[in-house]
């Protein structure tokens, strides 16, 4: 130990002192001491510097990861957040349109008149002239012509009706019951409380009405086969079998036939609605009990499908000789069932269900994108620059009239690293290889490969992805031109070891008609939003064919396999599933060819949307993941039917609303759409390549766009469930993809 520190000791003669170590031991001891004294003191300082090293290490270790850890970072407080608001977006969306719309709907919404319900006419008119059957008009429509509740026709809650409306109701209810040929015995009031203008009323249409105040009402004192033509005003009178329409148990009919034994009201009140088993037994108890003494009234008979019901009804009223009340509601904004039509399940689940889909995720992605935008800083690419070589592979099959300019714009890729170009000609038929073959022999960083036969894009990869010598390899089609600098924008991200693949940015090259600006906005929205998002985790799902980089080893282990139609999409997750982080690089823009016709667009639309399906069905493992934008797939494709639904019902809708149509699709619309066109102008905003805010004009026609690819997404779900499959042009052939 002396001996190595001595050399650094400057004691005047290190020389001497050194030679005199080694060869004599007659070495003074305070030399000895001395040397030793300072040779500790330099180890302890050494030491202190290699702590001090080791501290500035790892906190410049921590300032990469802070670096890098920009790109990735959401804390958690603000995922809370974001989805919060999600969550509140998403409830006011869904609760408060139906706010407005119910009372607008009862208001708009054309009317069934009784002469409509033939079945129900027929019947009533066999049976109004049993002596103990009395036909009642249970109001005009049954409820409140201001916000549309029942039970309260001419006292709505929200305000009263003039004496003008009342005597429209009155009057109205009459016209449709003489329309129908039926004779009217006398009028039960639909709810629970009435406007003593509304008996001034009826006086003109009865000539001697008996007014009854409230303590004469409860049950009406009249016996036998006497007379009903009188008001029927109900206060107090019992009912009790409301809501049995979902049945009771033995326990709740024992109670309510004990308390019915207990009470022995004079008239009791029934809903057709709960006509059941145990409604028909109960009813059965009174007749006994009550004999020719009791009156049944039985409210809200309305449709044809309800003449079951009321034939039971009738059959114990004639059995027993008990008056029975038939209280007719005599038009009705329901057709068919005794639900709304807007309160019906179904509808809401609807309404839940595409609201919540498409709402949800675009409140969260919004936000989230802005505050990673924010967020977004790279000083760590700028001062640890990183320019591995990277070699570019184009597939190609018959594309001698874009290979060239491929090529062209391979080598003109400002970079600092090496650039390799590997073309993989896939047994072109044309003259692309030699195309690609001249430029090999000019260029020693070129290599063109000729594969015998055509084999596929995923084989074609493969051998190039063999070949590659580069630490990085990119990948794009020749359909495609990567920007000058795309690639050394997305290298940047390779710093972080973590990192294995990184999508660039595709956009459409061509914008030329309706249709490719329609698919700009897509290309936009579903990269700048959600792809955005994703690599905010560095949880990349799909990396484009288009415009991709991943680490070259990576490449040589995960072979690309043409088991999906979409290798571009199966691969991503391949190289996901070995651990590998995945991000974007969302300026690294590559202009791609998009198809300008209806029918191409189709096309290649089946291949990626069955192509996801197959990858996201091979790779269930990811929905394991927790991974939110694999869960709003399998969400999306579970789900998809209900568009189907949802489109279907539009006629449906169209033809009960008729008129009212439009603006009930207005009203049910706006929110959404206006999230739909917000989120679309944002989305078309993060982009800050060049000038697309333009295209937020267009969002109105792309919301349309949107719902023809779910329809196809419907029809692609189906034939994957179905193991039917579809047939689609690849390479040079046609496959049929299972
Ligand atoms: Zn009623």
């Amino acid at each position: 130990m002396a001996k190595r520190t001595s050399s650094f000791v400057h004691t005047g003669q290190p020389q001497s002192a050194w030679t005199a170590d080694k060869t004599n031991s007659n070495v003074p001891v305070y030399f000895e001491h001395e040397a030793s004294k300072q040779a500790r003191k330099l180890h302890q300082s050494i030491v202190k510097l290699e702590k001090e090293k080791r501290t500035l290490l790892g906190e410049m270790k921590a300032l990469e990861a802070r670096a890098m850890h920009g790109w990735t970072g959401m804390s958690r407080r603000q995922v809370y957040s974001v989805v919060m608001l999600g969550i509140i977006v998403t409830a006011i969306v869904i609760f408060v349109p139906p706010l407005f719309i119910v009372p607008f709907a009862s208001e708009n919404l054309p009317l069934t008149t009784l002469d409509k319900q033939t079945k129900l006419v027929s019947y009533l008119r066999e049976i109004q002239s049993y002596s103990n059957i009395f036909l009642a008009v249970h109001g005009y429509d049954h409820k409140c012509p201001i916000d549309g509740s029942t039970g309260y026709e001419f006292t709505c809650p929200t305000g009263e009706l003039s004496i003008e409306e009342i005597n429209w109701r009155i009057n109205a209810g009459i016209e449709i019951f003489k329309k129908c040929g039926l004779e009217i015995d006398t009028y039960a009031f639909p709810g629970q409380d009435y406007d003593q203008r509304v008996l001034s009323v009826l006086s003109n249409y009865y000539p001697t009405p008996s007014v009854y105040n409230k303590t004469n009402l409860i049950g009406l004192g009249l016996t036998g086969n006497s007379s009903l033509t009188d008001l029927i005003i109900y206060y107090g009178f019992k009912e009790y079998t409301w809501m049995w329409r979902n049945g009771v148990s033995q326990e709740q009919f024992q109670n309510a036939l004990n308390q019915l034994k207990q009470d022995k009201p004079s008239l009791l009140l029934v809903h057709v609605q709960d006509i059941t088993n145990q409604t028909l037994d109960l009813l059965k108890e009174y007749a006994l009990i009550q004999g020719s003494a009791g009156i049944i009234r039985l409210d809200d008979v309305t449709f044809d499908s309800q003449v079951e019901a009321t034939k039971k009804v009738v059959d114990i009223a004639m059995a027993y000789n008990v008056s029975l009340v038939l209280a007719v509601i005599p038009a009705s904004p329901y057709a068919g069932t005794s639900n709304s039509f807007f309160s019906g399940p179904m509808i809401n689940a609807l309404w839940v269900i595409s609201t919540s889909l498409f709402v949800f995720p675009i409140v969260v992605m919004i936000p989230w994108a802005f505050i990673f935008k924010m967020k977004k800083r790279k000083p760590y690419a700028k001062w640890n620059p990183h320019y591995p070589a990277v070699s570019i592979i184009l597939p190609a099959y018959n594309e001698e009239k874009t290979i060239a300019q491929s090529i062209e714009r391979s080598l003109s890729q400002r970079y600092r690293g090496s650039i390799e170009i590997v073309i993989v000609d896939d047994g072109s038929t044309d003259r692309t290889y030699d195309i690609a073959k001249t430029y090999a022999d000019k260029h020693a960083n070129i290599k063109a490969i000729r594969l015998e036969k055509n084999q596929g894009k995923s084989h074609a990869l493969n051998i190039g992805f063999a070949q590659a010598k580069g630490e990085i390899s990119v990948f794009s089609d020749t359909d495609s031109s990567l920007a000058p600098d795309a690639i050394s924008r997305m290298i940047s991200h390779f710093k972080d070891s973590e990192v294995g693949m990184v999508a660039g940015m595709v956009v459409v090259g061509n914008e030329k008609n309706l249709l490719t600006r329609l698919q700009q906005i897509e290309y936009l929205l579903s990269q700048t939003l959600i792809r955005f998002c994703q690599s905010s985790q560095k949880n990349v799902l799909i990396c484009p064919g288009a415009c991709t980089a991943v680490r070259t080893d990576i490449a040589k282990k995960i072979t690309v396999t043409d088991r999906t139609v979409t290798e571009d999409a199966d691969f991503t997750f391949s190289v996901w599933k070995e651990g590998w982080k995945i991000c974007q690089e969302p300026e690294a823009l590559s202009y791609t060819e998009a198809p300008t016709g209806l029918g191409s667009l189709i096309t290649q639309r089946k291949r990626w949307l069955y192509g996801s399906l197959q990858t996201i069905a091979i790779h269930k493992w990811a929905a394991r993941e927790r991974n939110p934008w694999v869960l709003k797939a399998w969400l999306e494709c579970f789900l998809s039917p209900f568009v189907l639904i949802f489109l279907v019902s539009l006629p449906l809708q169209c033809f009960f609303l008729g008129s009212a149509f439009p603006l009930f699709l207005l009203t049910y619309g706006l929110l959404p759409f206006t999230i739909l066109a917000i989120s679309g102008a944002v989305g078309i905003r993060l982009f800050n390549k060049g000038k697309k805010s333009k295209l937020a004009f267009l969002m109105p026609l792309y919301a349309a766009y949107q719902l023809m690819m779910n329809l196809l997404l419907v029809w692609l779900v189906l034939a994957f469930v179905t193991k039917r499959g579809i047939r689609l042009p690849r390479g040079g052939k046609i496959i049929h993809a299972i």
